[in-house]
């Protein structure tokens, strides 16, 4: 079934379970984001995860660049939910939620392209 993005005005095609009847509908993350004005933080709303807010820096970092765990955990506490990490923790995240991340050094970590 083909809707309106409310945002961009692209028609796109949605399965008619997920088609907010009066609500808006948004082609993408972000549209919606743009919409609100807010970041997008799935259906029920509310703060997004630490889990998720590490795997969204994670994912946009450069490809190849190392990067210090401090600069990952200051990424992270200036992103929404402004929660506090610790360095173990960060690594931990790091390690189990972020499949394109590798340790490659003392506290350096660097993005690698994930094979397909
Ligand atoms: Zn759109």
């Amino acid at each position: 079934m083909m809707v309106t993005c409310a945002t961009c005005g692209k028609e796109y095609n949605r399965a008619p379970a997920y088609i907010q009847k009066n609500g808006r509908n948004f082609c993408s993350r972000h549209c919606a984001e743009t919409y609100t004005g807010k970041p997008f933080s799935g259906q029920y709303g509310g703060k997004p995860t630490k889990k998720k807010v590490v795997q969204s820096v994670a994912g946009s970092l450069e490809v190849g660049k190392q990067y210090s765990l401090r600069d990952i955990i200051t990424k992270c506490q200036q992103s929404p939910g402004r929660y506090k990490f610790t360095a173990s923790e960060m690594a931990q995240l790091l390690y189990h939620f972020c499949d394109d991340m590798v340790s490659i050094g003392h506290n350096v970590w660097m993005r690698q392209e994930v094979p397909a």
